[in-house]
């Protein structure tokens, strides 16, 4: 689907999957002006398919193109653009408890610019591939080394947006603490350097005495679709939910600590590594309260349990 900077989209097609054409003066190569987005879809035990939340991820992809003053689609462009490349592979969809379709959503300035201006013309895509766990070994505790280098974004920049440039600042933090055998990353506040933020591609929570707290939205945190059902699905259950923020001496004291995002699901934290010290969680066990939002959250997402706050589209 096509636009000119007067953001009416249109000429949506779906097309086989294959490389796109690009001007190297496109505004997405030289200036970064691009956004994605993520979902997963779920094959329920009658072969039929179910999205979760899609409108938050169509927002979501609005409110970035405003902070990048790019044009986006509709919300019902949006989903339109996901349900038609979903079905048109519905193939691809595995069966329930195999994993799950990703959709990947992209929008990017690829009109021919020179000189930091909005592009003149903007494409949005969606293509689709089957996945499994994002974390080696599924539902099984993660290891996270603490980042004291770098930040995932500043104050005033793009990190509660999702751009693209964000995960490119993560690559070379990733790619260190994998090498010293870490899952990811846990980033720091630029600010103070103290309080907890999130990890490279979720949203991070601590369990304390009953209560389940996570960072505060202050503008360098992506506000994830996943942690705000699971800030709802707590509640619900009946946990004190707070959202405020962490400092990193307080996380490192918490019973159970679990990250949140559409890719990583709820993956419990079975470790966190901060200045060389070394602080485990659980005993290499998944937590009571993580594995019971687990199952509460991805009922609903698999369209197994009573779909009580309206979040599951059903596709076909
Ligand atoms: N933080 C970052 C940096 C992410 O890339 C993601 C994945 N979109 C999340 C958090 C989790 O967001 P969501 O639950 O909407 O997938």
């Amino acid at each position: 689907m096509r636009s000119s900077s007067d953001g009416v989209f249109t000429n949506g097609e779906l097309v086989p999957y294959g490389p796109i054409e690009l001007n190297p003066a496109a505004a997405v190569l030289n200036y970064g002006q691009g956004l994605v987005e993520g979902l997963r879809a779920h094959r329920k035990e009658d072969g039929s398919i179910v999205l979760f939340r899609p409108e938050e991820n169509a927002l979501r992809m609005r409110i970035g193109a405003d902070r990048l003053c790019m044009p986006a689609p509709s919300v019902e462009q949006f989903l339109s653009g996901v349900k038609q490349t979903i079905l048109a592979n519905k193939r691809w969809v595995p069966p329930t408890g195999k994993g799950s379709l990703y959709i990947r959503p992209l929008l990017i300035g690829n009109g021919a610019i020179l000189g930091v201006a909005p592009a003149p013309q903007y494409t949005f895509v969606v293509f689709v591939c089957p996945v499994g766990h994002y974390f080696k070994g599924g539902l099984s505790p993660i290891s996270l080394l603490t980042e004291e280098e770098y930040h995932r974004a500043a104050p005033g920049g793009t990190g509660d947006i999702k751009t693209i440039g964000n995960y490119a600042s993560v690559v070379s933090a990733q790619k260190r603490a994998k090498g010293k055998g870490h899952s990811d990353v846990l980033y720091l506040d630029p600010v103070h350097k103290k309080f907890v933020e999130e990890v490279s591609s979720c949203n991070i929570f601590m369990v304390k005495d009953n209560a389940i707290i996570t960072p505060l939205l202050t503008g360098t945190i992506l506000p994830g679709i996943t942690r705000r059902s699971i800030i709802e699905i707590a509640g619900n259950l009946g946990f004190q939910v707070e959202e405020r923020l962490i400092a990193i001496d307080e996380l490192l004291d918490a019973d159970e600590v679990f990250c949140t995002g559409t890719a990583v699901v709820l993956s419990p934290v079975g470790c966190v590594v901060y200045h060389g010290r070394r602080v485990e969680y659980g005993n290499g066990k998944v937590g009571a309260v993580s594995q019971q939002l687990y199952s509460a959250l991805t009922a609903i997402q698999k369209g197994v349990a009573e779909d009580s706050m309206g979040w599951v589209v059903q596709l076909n």
